[in-house]
């Protein structure tokens, strides 16, 4: 049976392309001519429209911007009979439409779940992504069948919107940990400690973390981080500032304490002001050190 991908951009692209390599056949639907001629050279058959797509199909698979995007594609889907459907929102976006979505599906006969990743454009490329999935047992267990041809790790975080409520506490803690990772490198330098010293101490000490051990913001002792290639490609800024909006949307909603995120989320915000949305998030390591 068909199942259809909407939202075929950077990350979408290679989850659908592993999807066909997997042996399903894709439909894809996407506004952008660019996307649409990359999934027609990659194997994926080519709609126009969502309702065209969805008719006799088993199952649809999201990767859209936001929100505002998955509520037009459950207003489409509240248009046709899709009882016993199987939808998959992989985007990441605000835990209110996220639950809101659920209930609208549930009314229709359809399993829907969120599932949100972790991982970037490479990981999506090779089939490594992680899946955070929010939502019923038995829709979980027939998404997993899917998500597997795209992911290594698949894990059922809880009921409806949690999936999505993972990715955003899970962001926010990288944020902070990354600042803080930014502001340990400032301050010992200034105390004249080399990087390397620096970074050898703390990933064998108590400030060990995964910003640091594995993704370092500072040039030299983790070769494979963005820090040594002037922090292009990674995960951007910009992206980070959006995670960073969800969480404090959450907060807003849920009267949550959460004074560090609020302030990871004000640099963010001025990191990307300054024209620095593309750059990766380790890329506060300058607006830390220099201020840019
Ligand atoms: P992208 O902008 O490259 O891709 C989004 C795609 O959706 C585009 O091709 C766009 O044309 C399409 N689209 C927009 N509106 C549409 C509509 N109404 N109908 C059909 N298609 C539509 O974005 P991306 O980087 O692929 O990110 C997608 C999602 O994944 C976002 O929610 C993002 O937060 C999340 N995410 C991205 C990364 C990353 O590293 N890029 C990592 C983790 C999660």
């Amino acid at each position: 049976m068909d199942v259809v991908f909407v939202g075929l951009g950077n990350m979408g692209s290679g989850m659908a392309a592993n999807l066909i390599k997997a042996g399903l056949n894709v439909r894809a639907v996407d506004p952008s001519e660019v996307a649409r001629l990359k999934a027609k050279a990659y194997g994926a058959q080519v709609f126009d429209n969502l309702a065209s797509a969805v008719e006799g199909a088993c199952a649809m698979i999201t990767m859209l911007p936001s929100g505002r995007e998955v509520r037009e594609m459950a207003h489409i889907l509240a248009q046709n009979p899709m009882d016993g459907f199987l939808w998959i929102d992989c985007s990441t976006i605000d835990v209110e439409t996220a639950r809101e979505t659920h209930q609208v599906m549930a009314a229709l006969g359809v399993d829907f779940v969120d599932a949100p990743v972790s991982g970037g454009v490479a990981a999506a490329n090779e089939g490594r992504l992680t899946f955070m999935v929010g939502g019923a047992e038995p829709a979980f267990k027939r998404a997993s069948h899917y998500l597997a041809k795209m992911g290594v790790a698949i894990i059922h975080a809880g009921g409806e919107g949690a999936g999505q409520a993972a990715k955003i506490c899970n962001n926010m803690l990288l944020a902070i940990t990354m600042i803080g990772t930014c502001e340990a490198f400032g301050l010992a330098r200034r105390l004249g400690l080399e990087d390397q010293t620096f970074f050898d101490i703390a990933t064998n000490a108590s400030g060990q973390n995964w910003a640091l051990s594995s993704y370092c913001p500072v040039a030299g002792p983790v070769p494979s981080a963005p820090s040594n290639r002037d922090y292009e490609g990674g995960f951007a800024s910009s992206l980070m500032l959006k995670d960073l909006g969800l969480a404090m949307q959450a907060v807003a909603q849920t009267d949550a304490h959460t004074p560090m995120g609020a302030k990871a989320h004000t640099l963010y915000e001025t990191l990307v002001l300054a024209g620095h949305g593309m750059k990766d998030f380790s890329f506060m390591m300058n607006r830390i050190e220099r201020g840019v």
